[in-house]
Protein backbone atom coordinates (compact mmCIF):
# COMPACT_ATOMS: atom_id res chain seq x y z
CA UNK A 1 0.00 0.00 0.00
CA UNK A 2 0.96 3.61 -0.58
CA UNK A 3 -0.79 6.33 2.00
CA UNK A 4 -0.40 9.42 2.98
CA UNK A 5 -1.68 10.79 6.37
CA UNK A 6 -2.89 13.98 6.68
CA UNK A 7 -3.57 16.20 9.91
CA UNK A 8 -2.94 19.05 11.45
CA UNK A 9 0.07 19.52 14.01
CA UNK A 10 -0.70 17.81 16.89
CA UNK A 11 -3.24 15.68 14.93
CA UNK A 12 -1.01 12.52 16.30
CA UNK A 13 0.35 12.13 12.49
CA UNK A 14 4.12 11.15 13.65
CA UNK A 15 2.85 8.29 15.83
CA UNK A 16 -0.32 6.86 14.51
CA UNK A 17 2.38 6.33 10.93
CA UNK A 18 4.62 4.67 13.02
CA UNK A 19 2.13 2.21 14.29
CA UNK A 20 0.47 1.99 10.87
CA UNK A 21 3.41 1.68 8.86
CA UNK A 22 4.49 -1.20 11.25
CA UNK A 23 1.02 -3.45 11.04
CA UNK A 24 1.51 -3.12 7.35
CA UNK A 25 5.45 -3.19 6.48
CA UNK A 26 5.27 -0.17 5.56
CA UNK A 27 8.10 2.38 5.02
CA UNK A 28 7.54 5.26 7.09
CA UNK A 29 8.48 8.53 5.79
CA UNK A 30 8.54 11.43 7.02
CA UNK A 31 9.85 14.58 5.14
CA UNK A 32 10.56 16.52 8.24
CA UNK A 33 12.24 13.75 9.76
CA UNK A 34 14.66 13.45 6.68
CA UNK A 35 15.36 17.54 6.60
CA UNK A 36 15.98 17.44 10.20
CA UNK A 37 18.61 14.82 9.96
CA UNK A 38 20.30 16.29 6.53
CA UNK A 39 20.79 19.43 8.67
CA UNK A 40 22.26 17.40 11.65
CA UNK A 41 24.50 15.71 8.86
CA UNK A 42 25.51 18.43 6.93
CA UNK A 43 24.91 17.51 3.84
CA UNK A 44 24.12 19.83 1.09
CA UNK A 45 21.05 19.34 1.39
CA UNK A 46 20.71 19.90 4.81
CA UNK A 47 22.59 23.42 3.54
CA UNK A 48 19.66 23.75 1.25
CA UNK A 49 17.12 23.08 3.52
CA UNK A 50 17.78 25.06 6.77
CA UNK A 51 17.49 28.06 6.28
CA UNK A 52 14.17 27.99 5.56
CA UNK A 53 13.20 25.50 8.54
CA UNK A 54 15.18 27.85 10.84
CA UNK A 55 12.76 30.85 9.67
CA UNK A 56 9.79 27.98 9.38
CA UNK A 57 9.08 28.15 6.57
CA UNK A 58 8.91 25.57 3.87
CA UNK A 59 11.31 24.21 1.77
CA UNK A 60 11.20 24.86 -2.04
CA UNK A 61 9.47 22.71 -3.95
CA UNK A 62 11.59 21.63 -6.34
CA UNK A 63 13.90 20.46 -3.11
CA UNK A 64 11.22 18.91 -1.64
CA UNK A 65 10.10 17.24 -4.31
CA UNK A 66 13.82 15.42 -5.23
CA UNK A 67 14.40 14.47 -1.92
CA UNK A 68 11.47 12.59 -1.77
CA UNK A 69 11.11 11.15 -5.23
CA UNK A 70 14.36 9.95 -4.59
CA UNK A 71 13.68 8.05 -1.13
CA UNK A 72 10.50 6.07 -2.79
CA UNK A 73 12.38 5.23 -5.70
CA UNK A 74 14.69 3.25 -3.41
CA UNK A 75 13.97 -0.88 -2.75
CA UNK A 76 13.11 -0.39 0.39
CA UNK A 77 9.90 1.36 -0.67
CA UNK A 78 8.71 -0.89 -3.27
CA UNK A 79 6.59 -3.23 -0.39
CA UNK A 80 4.91 -0.15 0.42
CA UNK A 81 5.02 3.57 2.03
CA UNK A 82 3.32 5.57 4.73
CA UNK A 83 4.25 9.40 3.90
CA UNK A 84 4.02 12.01 6.58
CA UNK A 85 4.52 15.87 6.11
CA UNK A 86 4.43 15.14 2.37
CA UNK A 87 2.84 16.48 0.54
CA UNK A 88 2.46 19.77 1.93
CA UNK A 89 1.50 21.68 -1.75
CA UNK A 90 -0.68 20.78 -4.39
CA UNK A 91 2.43 21.22 -6.29
CA UNK A 92 3.87 18.38 -4.45
CA UNK A 93 0.74 16.22 -4.41
CA UNK A 94 0.71 16.77 -8.48
CA UNK A 95 4.99 15.67 -8.88
CA UNK A 96 3.86 12.75 -6.70
CA UNK A 97 1.03 11.31 -8.79
CA UNK A 98 2.91 12.07 -12.25
CA UNK A 99 6.02 10.20 -10.16
CA UNK A 100 4.02 7.02 -9.45
CA UNK A 101 2.43 6.72 -12.86
CA UNK A 102 3.26 3.63 -13.89
CA UNK A 103 4.09 2.36 -10.96
CA UNK A 104 0.81 2.19 -8.93
CA UNK A 105 -0.96 4.95 -7.81
CA UNK A 106 -1.74 6.40 -4.15
CA UNK A 107 -4.23 4.17 -2.12
CA UNK A 108 -5.43 6.43 0.37
CA UNK A 109 -5.16 9.05 2.16
CA UNK A 110 -6.06 9.24 5.66
CA UNK A 111 -6.95 13.01 7.36
CA UNK A 112 -6.64 12.45 11.08
CA UNK A 113 -9.09 15.07 12.25
CA UNK A 114 -9.17 16.89 15.68
CA UNK A 115 -11.27 20.07 16.85
CA UNK A 116 -8.68 22.76 16.86
CA UNK A 117 -9.64 23.68 20.33
CA UNK A 118 -8.20 20.12 21.08
CA UNK A 119 -5.47 20.97 19.48
CA UNK A 120 -4.48 23.86 21.29
CA UNK A 121 -4.57 21.78 24.69
CA UNK A 122 -2.77 19.20 23.38
CA UNK A 123 0.50 21.09 21.68
CA UNK A 124 0.97 23.61 24.98
CA UNK A 125 1.16 20.05 27.01
CA UNK A 126 4.12 18.98 25.40
CA UNK A 127 7.60 18.65 27.33
CA UNK A 128 10.66 17.27 26.38
CA UNK A 129 13.73 16.30 27.98
CA UNK A 130 17.08 18.09 26.44
CA UNK A 131 18.77 15.07 27.85
CA UNK A 132 17.38 11.94 26.12
CA UNK A 133 14.69 13.63 23.87
CA UNK A 134 11.61 11.46 25.76
CA UNK A 135 8.76 13.27 25.41
CA UNK A 136 5.95 13.75 27.91
CA UNK A 137 2.42 15.08 28.12
CA UNK A 138 0.81 17.43 30.45
CA UNK A 139 -2.70 15.47 29.22
CA UNK A 140 -2.41 11.86 28.52
CA UNK A 141 1.71 11.16 29.76
CA UNK A 142 3.02 13.39 32.69
CA UNK A 143 6.13 12.26 34.32
CA UNK A 144 6.02 10.93 37.48
CA UNK A 145 7.63 14.10 39.05
CA UNK A 146 6.31 16.96 37.60
CA UNK A 147 8.88 18.91 35.51
CA UNK A 148 11.21 15.85 35.32
CA UNK A 149 12.35 13.35 33.05
CA UNK A 150 11.63 9.72 34.10
CA UNK A 151 14.78 8.64 32.44
CA UNK A 152 17.50 10.57 33.28
CA UNK A 153 15.98 13.21 35.66
CA UNK A 154 16.87 16.10 33.78
CA UNK A 155 14.44 19.45 34.28
CA UNK A 156 11.57 19.01 31.39
CA UNK A 157 11.90 22.02 28.72
CA UNK A 158 8.83 23.04 26.31
CA UNK A 159 10.29 23.05 22.35
CA UNK A 160 9.61 26.73 21.36
CA UNK A 161 6.70 25.04 18.97
CA UNK A 162 4.89 23.89 21.75
CA UNK A 163 4.72 27.86 23.66
CA UNK A 164 1.00 28.74 23.64
CA UNK A 165 1.66 32.21 22.29
CA UNK A 166 3.15 30.17 18.71
CA UNK A 167 0.60 27.05 18.46
CA UNK A 168 -2.14 29.21 17.40
CA UNK A 169 0.11 30.70 14.36
CA UNK A 170 1.09 27.09 13.68
CA UNK A 171 -2.40 25.80 13.21
CA UNK A 172 -2.96 28.97 11.20
CA UNK A 173 0.13 28.27 8.92
CA UNK A 174 -1.43 25.08 8.69
CA UNK A 175 -4.59 24.93 8.40
CA UNK A 176 -5.03 25.74 4.45
CA UNK A 177 -2.94 23.34 2.49
CA UNK A 178 -4.38 20.91 5.12
CA UNK A 179 -7.55 21.60 3.99
CA UNK A 180 -6.23 22.22 0.02
CA UNK A 181 -4.95 18.77 0.03
CA UNK A 182 -8.12 17.40 1.51
CA UNK A 183 -10.36 18.78 -1.22
CA UNK A 184 -7.28 17.61 -3.78
CA UNK A 185 -7.38 13.93 -2.87
CA UNK A 186 -11.08 14.28 -1.52
CA UNK A 187 -11.90 15.24 -5.51
CA UNK A 188 -9.50 11.93 -6.48
CA UNK A 189 -11.54 9.48 -4.29
CA UNK A 190 -9.12 8.75 -2.12
CA UNK A 191 -9.92 10.59 1.22
CA UNK A 192 -10.66 8.76 4.55
CA UNK A 193 -11.79 11.64 7.09
CA UNK A 194 -10.44 9.50 10.67
CA UNK A 195 -11.85 10.88 13.82
CA UNK A 196 -8.79 11.86 16.04
CA UNK A 197 -9.96 12.41 19.21
CA UNK A 198 -9.97 10.26 21.92
CA UNK A 199 -6.96 7.51 23.02
CA UNK A 200 -4.43 7.04 20.89
CA UNK A 201 -4.94 3.07 20.50
CA UNK A 202 -8.38 4.13 19.66
CA UNK A 203 -7.39 6.08 16.36
CA UNK A 204 -4.82 3.34 15.17
CA UNK A 205 -8.40 0.92 15.75
CA UNK A 206 -10.16 3.69 13.34
CA UNK A 207 -7.20 3.87 11.37
CA UNK A 208 -6.64 0.41 10.82
CA UNK A 209 -10.67 -0.28 10.47
CA UNK A 210 -10.50 2.07 7.50
CA UNK A 211 -7.41 0.88 5.72
CA UNK A 212 -9.18 -2.76 5.87
CA UNK A 213 -11.48 -1.37 3.36
CA UNK A 214 -9.13 0.10 1.29
CA UNK A 215 -8.82 -1.42 -2.37
CA UNK A 216 -5.56 -1.52 -3.06
CA UNK A 217 -4.05 -0.35 -6.68
CA UNK A 218 -0.61 -1.37 -6.47
CA UNK A 219 -1.58 -5.15 -6.06
CA UNK A 220 0.89 -4.64 -2.88
CA UNK A 221 0.54 -5.77 0.68
P1 LIG B 1 6.41 20.36 12.06
O1 LIG B 1 7.66 20.59 12.87
O2 LIG B 1 5.66 21.61 11.68
O3 LIG B 1 5.52 19.27 12.55
P2 LIG B 1 7.78 18.65 10.15
O4 LIG B 1 8.53 18.00 11.24
O5 LIG B 1 6.95 17.79 9.27
O6 LIG B 1 6.90 19.86 10.63
O7 LIG B 1 8.81 19.44 9.19
C1 LIG B 1 9.77 20.31 9.70
C2 LIG B 1 10.15 21.34 8.63
O8 LIG B 1 10.67 20.68 7.47
C3 LIG B 1 8.99 22.17 8.11
O9 LIG B 1 8.71 23.28 8.90
C4 LIG B 1 9.49 22.57 6.73
O10 LIG B 1 10.41 23.64 6.79
C5 LIG B 1 10.23 21.33 6.29
N1 LIG B 1 9.35 20.41 5.54
C6 LIG B 1 8.93 19.18 5.93
N2 LIG B 1 8.14 18.62 4.99
C7 LIG B 1 8.04 19.52 3.99
C8 LIG B 1 7.35 19.57 2.75
N3 LIG B 1 6.58 18.54 2.34
N4 LIG B 1 7.48 20.67 1.99
C9 LIG B 1 8.24 21.71 2.37
N5 LIG B 1 8.91 21.75 3.52
C10 LIG B 1 8.81 20.67 4.34
ZN1 LIG C 1 15.63 12.43 29.93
Amino acid sequence: MQLILLGLPGAGKGTQAQVIAQRHGLLHISTGDMFREAVAAGTELGKQADSFMSRGDLVPDEVTIGMLLERVARPDAEAGFMLDGFPRTIVQAEALDLALEGRGAIDAVLYIEVPESDLMARLTGRWTCPECAAIYHELNSPPRAAGQCDNCGSTLTQRDDDRPQTVQARLDANRDWTEALAVYYGDAGKLTRIDGTGEPSAVTDRLLAALADVPVATGKA
